[in-house]
């Protein structure tokens, strides 16, 4: 079967803190994000930008979350007050996942991986 795999990656620098969390990260800080998005198909499909079936989706649609929080995207942002969930890694992860999902095609694998600092990260997935 052929298979497509689109990988992108982008940084974003935020703030939060981790409510309910019994110790300093619990104070308000932040962190330069890393974020890997990898999106993988069995299919090309058209675009906005390119009406033929050509492309898994377009990288813009992969790097929303580059944006400036102005711009509806996540950098220098105060991340509690965009995500309806804690601020952890993980659930920033899945934050990503979801609203990323919405911008693309149907049938697109996606995995979104994470890096609060250079050497923690969490990967959130649909794939089996
Ligand atoms: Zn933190």
């Amino acid at each position: 079967m052929p298979t497509w795999i689109l990988h992108t990656e982008f940084r974003f620098d935020s703030a939060h803190r981790i409510d309910g969390y019994d110790g300093k990260c619990a104070n308000l800080h932040g962190h330069t994000y890393r974020v890997r998005v990898s999106a993988k198909s069995h299919t090309l499909n058209p675009s906005q930008y390119l009406k033929t079936p050509d492309m898994v989706c377009d990288f813009r649609e992969l790097k929303w979350a580059s944006k400036d929080a102005s711009k509806g995207g996540l950098d220098h942002a105060y991340l509690n007050d965009l995500l309806p969930v804690v601020t952890t890694a993980e659930r920033i992860a899945e934050y990503i996942h979801q609203e990323t999902k919405k911008r693309l095609p149907d049938g697109i694998e996606l995995t979104v991986t994470v890096w609060e600092t250079p050497d923690s990260w969490v990967e959130y997935t649909d794939a089996d």
